[in-house]
């Protein structure tokens, strides 16, 4: 339809960075985008792009319209003296807040190109909250079929336009809603009304609503989340593939003097301090904006809340490019318990998440606590191990050892010494290591099994996870006789506990090293008698 490149350029969890172009102005990706009002402007647009580095922000279309519709060859970057990218918005915010607006969706399309916006979006209708299914039903219909009318009128035009997912919480709509508008020729997709959702904290229903229509929708297109302007919440959200956001929060949460951190919101009366390295921060203390005019104080508040979101996608962007989102987004899940709820329910998605990521960030991993067990690496090594590997021929005997301190676990020097000993072709040698279960030792060099660190103590899921895959492993490959040399933590006994039955007792050896005397004696005794 229109001339948009979309290039990828790294790539992590769903989350990725991209590159935008339209109309020859370029954008990285996941980006912000400030909503602007034309007639009440908290920063000036100028300003948003030079001091706070927004390459890209929204307007309404719809009010523009209202107010200038007589205006003969209006310009929209004229009009807000900003040169880069703008996207506007048709109205369909205010049929949400008002029932109805006074345009058709021809008249605003046509708008829409004429002013010279970038990126537009077509007269959708939001669905709202709580509001009976049937009527969710028809926001889902009624949004599809004016996609449809819009067609013909869009075509030619050399603004990208958006082609909006309906639904609200109901996922079979948000599917069917993701599906349909996917095979229609659009540039961009956007979930809409997750607004409440968001300030309702029901982040663990925004979690299935963003899942389920990224899943469904052209993985190739960007797409965009309506109205998430929380910096706590980017980091999950760009974990599940959401490229742009928009949102007025920053000044409107000024204007009743909320003062945004990743980790919250904070109320400035309750400021003793000003947390943040922006240059507001940096150069005024909170006696110093308590004196000030109310207007002046909530002006830079909302020069405040503005960096804290642009800094945020730097954060975003940054952890892409190391391979760490999903630290990321556990850190920032801890910020509000429906943040950590939401965590968990996105770890319902790890397989999606799993098949976004690239397999090799040459760092090494951390693994803190069971949300860490859904991270892809972990999921990856198991699907393999039980898939594409194949366990070393000719090996009636398994071996499990509790895994050494150091990395890789092949290196320690009493398994060196062990192994050289025993000198029993028999033998597969395999670690037992949460949260992986079981490394063979002949995998142990390889990334990420070579540098990884997990928390200790473990905790029960932890424990839990990590013993289900080691009997999934011995049920996959069973071998004529298990071993299990074992050091005395917690780990150990659980494993004991869950494998106790596929393994004799006799075979059971507890050692504190694994090249220590009596260890190397005990195994000895074991493989002869296996003969
Ligand atoms: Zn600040």
């Amino acid at each position: 339809m229109s001339p948009m490149s979309f290039e990828l350029r790294d790539r992590d969890l769903l989350g990725r960075i991209g590159k935008l172009t339209v109309k020859g102005k370029t954008l990285e990706t996941p980006a912000f985008m400030p909503v602007v009002n034309p007639m009440i402007q908290t920063i000036a647009p100028r300003r948003l792009k030079d001091e706070f580095g927004c390459d890209i922000l929204i307007t309404n279309s719809y009010i523009i319209r209202n107010h200038f519709l007589d205006v003969p060859n209006l310009e929209l970057h004229k009009l807000l003296d900003y040169d880069g990218i703008v996207m506007t918005d048709s109205g369909a915010y205010q049929i949400l807040v008002y029932g109805e607006v006074e345009v058709t969706q021809p008249q605003i399309i046509d708008w829409q190109k004429k002013i010279g916006s970038d990126i537009s979006v077509i007269l959708d209708i939001p669905t709202g909250w709580d509001i009976p299914r049937d009527e969710v039903e028809y926001t889902v219909e009624k949004t599809l079929q004016r996609a449809r009318e819009a067609l013909p009128l869009i075509e030619g035009s050399d603004n990208l336009w958006v082609g909006p997912i309906q639904g609200g919480k109901h996922l079979d709509l948000v599917e069917k809603s993701a599906k349909a508008v996917g095979e229609m020729p659009f540039d961009l997709h956007a979930l809409g009304s997750p607004t409440e959702v968001m300030e309702r904290y029901m982040y663990p229903v925004l979690v299935d609503m963003a899942m389920t229509a990224k899943i469904h929708a052209p993985v190739e297109r960007p797409i965009h989340l309506f109205g998430a302007g929380h910096p706590n919440i980017f980091a999950m959200c760009v974990a599940m593939g959401y490229d742009l956001f928009d949102s007025a929060a920053y000044a409107l949460f000024a204007k009743d003097e909320r003062y945004l951190t990743v980790r919250g919101t904070l109320q400035f009366k309750d400021l003793k301090y000003l947390p943040c390295s922006c240059p507001i921060c940096r150069n005024k203390s909170p006696e110093d904006l308590a004196v000030l005019p109310r207007g002046e104080r909530q002006r830079l508040i909302a020069e405040h809340n503005m960096h804290v979101t642009m800094a945020e996608m730097e954060t975003i962007k940054q952890a892409i490019v190391e391979g760490n989102l999903w630290d990321l987004v556990e850190t920032r899940a801890k910020g509000h318990a429906q943040m950590t709820a939401a965590l968990k329910r996105l770890s319902k998605y790890d397989k999606y998440l799993e098949e976004g990521s690239d397999g090799f960030k040459g760092r090494g991993l951390f693994y803190y606590d069971y949300h860490s067990i859904h991270k892809p690496e972990v999921i990856r090594h198991q699907d393999q191990l039980l898939g594409s590997y194949r366990r070393p021929a000719d090996k009636s005997i398994l071996v499990l050892m509790s895994e050494p301190k150091n990395r890789p676990f092949s290196g320690n020097q009493g398994f060196i010494k062990l192994r050289k000993r025993m000198n029993d072709n028999r033998v597969h040698y395999c670690f037992v290591a949460a949260p992986y279960g079981l490394v063979p030792a002949n995998l142990a060099e390889t990334y990420p099994l070579s540098q990884f660190e997990m928390a200790k103590p473990l905790d029960h899921e932890t424990i839990q996870y990590t013993t289900e895959n080691v009997r999934q492993y011995m049920e996959k490959y069973p071998h004529e006789h298990v071993v299990l040399i074992l050091k005395d933590t917690p780990l150990e006994e659980a494993l004991l506990e869950k494998l106790g039955d596929l393994v004799n007792s006799e075979n059971i050896i507890k050692s504190e090293e694994l090249g220590g005397e009596d260890t190397m004696e005990s195994l000895e005794k074991l493989l002869r008698s296996f003969n």
